[in-house]
């Protein structure tokens, strides 16, 4: 399975993309959660990522695109991928789509997670407390749902004309929305 899962902050991809990784036994790709292993390190990539993610903001396409397409070379993601937290740019989803079709191995489907304002500023508002993430501050918070609702909702549009797109119901019970996905994703491999 090759997936893309898209939403604003907040939205339960993260979740949702090891559930779905899990169930389709391929790797799960996420690129916040690499940046921060790599801040964590002190590592080149994370020094150039931090100063982005602390204020929210995204970190630039080269740098994302480049290790997004070194780590879509591991072994592992022969098997398939849940990239979660990439694209979130328009320039992004066009290089993801360059190299998927120099491979023969195009995109199967872009998840998009809708999720009320209200609801997501209270899950991030829970998670703040939780995890001490620094971007979860209430003020970063809204920086990045504006980030996100101008440079990555696009994507949505993107994914629609490609007809990868489905939308998903993201709020409930995390098994329920599990289960909401893997009927739609068994929906589009019906024959029509
Ligand atoms: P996330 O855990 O997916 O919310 O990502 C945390 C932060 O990492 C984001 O706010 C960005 O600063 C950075 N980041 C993660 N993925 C990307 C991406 N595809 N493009 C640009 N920045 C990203």
């Amino acid at each position: 399975m090759r997936l893309v899962v898209l939403g604003p902050p907040g939205a339960g991809k993260g979740t949702q993309a090891v559930k779905l990784a899990e169930h389709f036994a391929c790797a799960d790709v996420a690129t916040g959660d690499i940046f921060r292993a790599n801040v964590a390190e002190g590592t080149e990539l994370g020094r150039a990522a931090q100063e982005y993610m602390d204020r929210g903001d995204l970190v630039p396409d080269e740098v994302v695109i480049a290790m997004v397409m070194e780590r879509l070379a591991d072994r592992d993601c022969q098997a398939g991928f849940v990239l979660d937290g990439f694209p979130r740019t328009v320039n992004q989803a066009e290089a993801l789509d360059r190299r998927l079709a120099e491979q023969g191995s195009p995109l199967e489907a872009a998840l998009s997670f809708d999720v009320t304002e209200d609801e997501l500023l209270r899950r991030l508002a829970g998670r703040a407390a939780a995890q001490h993430r620094a971007d979860d501050a209430e003020q970063t918070i809204r920086h990045r749902l504006e980030v996100f609702a101008i440079k990555t909702r696009p994507l949505i549009d993107y994914y629609a004309h490609r007809g990868l797109l489905i939308q998903v119901d993201a709020i409930g019970p995390i098994e329920v929305v599990t289960k909401r996905i893997l009927a739609a994703l068994d929906g589009t491999r019906r024959p029509a």
